[in-house]
């Protein structure tokens, strides 16, 4: 066996934004589609709802930059994130050597070709995240559970320490109970 064999894959999921960079990067690399990756810069968007991952193309200078959606990786893992990037890459490609991209006949011969799906892909952000105070511990929720609720009365999954909740819409955060009953008052509708 190889010892510079690297995990891959599902195996060891990247956990942080900055390990999601890193190893979409990688992987874009394995991908058998001819993009310049010199002209190809990546981001992560932490406020896309809907999109797990966009392609922007500057028309000035050329460059083109993948955007993928944080919360979307958290919702699929990674092995159906490849998906999401593998799209991103078809798009890529359609900037660098046509200057526009769509979803047409020429989109869909390319995804085809490298097992990408057609379609941009959708999630459900969470309307609720745990986030510790004092490590990059997070959780969502769907719900108002009591970890949500009363969160003075849990902890972090990891380090123990306190947490905040985040209402994801409207990045309303509290700590306590009486801060949850205010922010579910005042946000009533848009709960
Ligand atoms: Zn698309
Ligand atoms: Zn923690």
């Amino acid at each position: 066996m190889a010892t510079d064999e690297r995990p891959v894959g599902d195996e060891y999921p990247p956990e942080t934004r900055e390990q999601l960079l890193e190893r979409a990067v990688d992987y874009a690399r394995t991908v058998p589609i001819d993009v310049d990756p010199t002209d190809l810069e990546w981001e992560i968007s932490d406020r896309a709802k809907r999109r797990a991952g966009a392609c922007i193309y500057d028309h000035g200078t050329g460059r083109v930059t993948v955007r993928l959606t944080w919360d979307a990786y958290r919702e699929f893992g990674w092995e159906e994130f490849t998906g999401t990037i593998r799209h991103e890459l078809v798009h890529a490609w359609e900037f660098q050597r046509f200057g526009e991209s769509g979803h047409g006949e020429r989109f869909r011969e390319k995804a085809a070709a490298v097992d990408a799906p057609r379609h941009c892909q959708a999630f459900a952000a969470p309307r609720l995240r745990l986030v510790c105070t004092d490590c990059d511990w997070t959780a969502d929720r769907h719900r108002a559970s009591k970890a949500v609720s009363r969160p003075a009365e849990r902890r972090c999954g990891s380090c123990g320490s306190r947490y905040r909740v985040e209402h994801v819409d409207s990045g309303r955060t509290w700590r306590t109970r009486a801060g949850y009953l205010v922010a579910r008052n005042r946000l009533g509708d848009e709960w």
